[in-house]
């Protein structure tokens, strides 16, 4: 599992919250919540945690489903 140590951008130390977020998510917090319980409100910081490999995985279904989408209405 590749999860991030530092925000590319500000420096921010994301490491130790990377495995909090996950936890509170798996629990059924909503995302966005659960970066704001851990202090994480900078975009640039939100993005890396959002944008991870593991959380990529999660989403890659619903940007399948949407290019299929995007595919029909350019055939119609
Ligand atoms: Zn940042």
């Amino acid at each position: 599992m590749l999860s991030p140590i530092r925000c590319f951008s500000c420096g921010a130390l994301l490491g130790d919250k990377y495995e909090k977020f996950n936890a509170l998510v798996a629990k059924g917090m909503e995302p966005s919540k659960a970066l704001d319980k851990l202090g994480v409100k900078r975009y640039c910081c939100r993005r890396m945690i959002l944008s991870s490999f593991e959380t990529l995985n999660k989403m890659l279904p619903y940007a399948e489903a949407a290019a299929l989408l995007n595919d029909k209405e350019e055939e119609i």
